[in-house]
């Protein structure tokens, strides 16, 4: 009786150490396999809508193509206002409703997206546990099996998902000597955490992401964000604190940044107009005439880098072509631009005939099929 008594104390000890390994070993997987469920779909959603969306699928001159013909769209002032003085934010709001819908459309691709990652993760999880056991099976020599099963479990885990070993310390002195009990007895708990997070992934939101999907894809078209003193354009250059000189492929009318014509008076004397300069600024760098710099010196446009930083910072090619759509966008925001300027496109700043027959279908149609 006395040997009985002492193999149930054993084997009781035993299923309570096992016990109270599972419990412990999945408190510490269920937040990181919630952290790696939502990392790894954050790069699934960034990397779906790079191949699937056509604004995301080149470069950002292809985005900036797509953002001119949305804005065009709304025909909406306030927006354009936003895209014209801050680009980089409205870049990358214009990202983040666009991952906002992808996610959270009618399909709601967001659960699924974190179902798959979920069910990748777990099957990882699975088959780390089924190696562990094997290798510490095939360990007969080793005593120390828990912390030997630990070290496995967590080296097969690493690739997918962040478990740190040492987070895992306070269960490797505990006595199991059952391994194979010990795989049995994880299926359960492992499924269960499994089916929990499932539930939890049908009101997922953006909010439950700590790193964002569209920070990850907006980060695929940063670079430089100089805006070119004249007329806003921003610098093509792909990198963000590159070397040399700024550049634009399309430069715009000035007055899209509100600059204005000065009279000059017995050539020194200057008064203030209140009309828009609607030339585009690499015409008005071939011609010679004289814009005021941050100093409030005269500076001939044909040696406009004389003017100092910021203007000197770029590189501004003579071309006197002029993109249809800013011809469209002046007249059709022509009021709203003289108001929100308190400046007037009259006198040398009139508006030409040529660009109010500029029609909006004419604009999008030479910015390029995208
Ligand atoms: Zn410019
Ligand atoms: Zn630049």
């Amino acid at each position: 009786i006395e040997d009985f008594f002492q193999c149930f104390q054993i084997s009781c000890q035993g299923a309570t150490s096992v016990t109270t390994f599972v419990v412990f070993l999945c408190d510490k997987i269920a937040p990181a396999l919630r952290r790696a469920v939502y990392e790894r779909t954050a790069k699934d959603v960034a990397e779906g809508m790079k191949g699937k969306i056509p604004d995301f699928q080149g470069s950002r001159a292809n985005l900036d193509i797509c953002i001119l013909k949305y804005l065009a769209e709304q025909e909406n002032f306030e927006h354009f206002t936003q895209y014209l003085h801050h680009p980089e934010e409205f870049f990358k709001k214009y990202i983040e409703k666009q991952v906002q819908s992808y996610c959270l459309d009618e399909i709601r691709r967001l659960e699924k997206l974190l179902d798959s990652s979920l069910d990748f993760l777990y099957r990882n999880i699975l088959s780390a546990v089924s190696l562990s056991t094997q290798i510490v099976n095939n360990r007969k020599d080793r005593e120390d099996k828990i912390s030997l099963w630990l070290d496995e479990f967590c080296r097969e885990l690493t690739e997918a998902m962040n478990l740190p070993r040492s987070d895992l310390k306070g269960i490797e002195h505990q006595e199991v000597t059952d391994i194979e009990f010990l795989r049995s007895a994880m299926a359960e708990p492992l499924a269960a955490l499994r089916d929990n997070l499932r539930k939890e992934f049908a009101d997922a939101d953006m909010s439950s992401f700590s790193r964002q999907p569209h920070t990850i894809l907006a980060e695929h078209f940063s670079g430089c964000w100089a805006q070119c003193p004249f007329c806003g354009a921003v610098c093509t250059n792909t990198m963000r604190d590159h070397e040399g000189k700024h550049q634009a492929v399309f430069h715009r009318p000035q007055a899209l940044q509100g600059f204005k014509w000065y009279r000059v008076f017995l050539g020194f004397t200057l008064y203030e107009s209140n009309h828009l300069v609607i030339d585009i600024c690499s015409s008005s760098v071939a011609s010679n005439v004289k814009f005021k710099n941050l100093g409030g010196k005269l500076i001939p446009g044909n040696k406009y880098w004389e003017a100092g930083p910021p203007f000197s910072e770029w590189k501004i090619q003579p071309d006197s072509s002029m993109q249809a759509y800013w011809k469209w966008f002046v007249c059709r925001f022509r009021t709203e631009l003289e108001d929100f300027y308190s400046r007037k496109f009259r006198g040398k700043g009139k508006i030409p005939v040529s660009w109010q027959r500029v029609t909006k279908q004419q604009a999008l149609s030479e910015l390029g099929s995208r």
